[in-house]
């Protein structure tokens, strides 16, 4: 495998683990993976053709930006905005909202917006993934959906909805709040 464009640098680790808590989650390397359920030509091309494909102009912003939220799944746009600033300097939180807007909008990144909590950003999309979300320290962590099926789209009763989503927020503890917990 070749190395591609998001490559983290060693340094930067992926802060997301999986729902077992225990490995951490290479997110950045599942980024073209996820999109190529849809579109295997992903895997080929360049996040500015994406870009392109769907109608965005090519900007360092936005690149810089789908960057960060690849590099760290589950970002608040502040914490993009400081990732962006320290890359390429001076950006403001308002070209970081436009730019997660805008990117949201053609579906290259997702919005998580949990309650109580600022909104959380990834690239991991169309994947109908959920989240585990801990109270004590707000990390989150991807759960996935079962592959294909989908169960919970499937509603007890869908009113005649015609359901093309589901979004399930699970809450509690991380394994590291419950372990600081119990050794406290
Ligand atoms: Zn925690
Ligand atoms: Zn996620």
């Amino acid at each position: 495998m070749t190395s591609k464009w998001w490559t983290a640098s060693p340094s930067v680790r992926p802060r997301t683990r999986n729902a077992k808590g225990s490995a951490p989650v290479q997110h950045g390397a599942s980024f073209w993976t996820h999109s190529s359920l849809t579109r295997v030509s992903h895997v080929l091309t360049s996040p500015a053709d994406d870009l392109r494909e769907r109608g965005l102009r090519v900007t360092a912003q936005r690149l810089a930006v789908l960057r960060a939220v690849a590099e760290d799944p589950h970002v608040t746009a502040d914490t993009v905005a400081e990732n962006v600033r320290s890359e390429m300097g001076s950006i403001s939180l308002q070209a970081v909202y436009d730019a997660l807007g805008a990117l949201t909008d053609v579906g290259m990144i997702r919005r998580i917006q949990p309650s109580g909590s600022p909104a959380r950003f990834e690239t991991r999309v169309s994947d109908n993934h959920h989240h585990a979300i801990c109270r004590s320290c707000g990390q989150m962590a991807d759960v996935d959906c079962a592959v294909g099926a989908a169960p919970c789209l499937t509603a007890a009763d869908d009113m005649g909805y015609q359901i093309d989503e589901a979004e399930v927020i699970y809450w509690g503890q991380c394994p590291e709040c419950v372990q600081g917990a119990r050794s406290a």
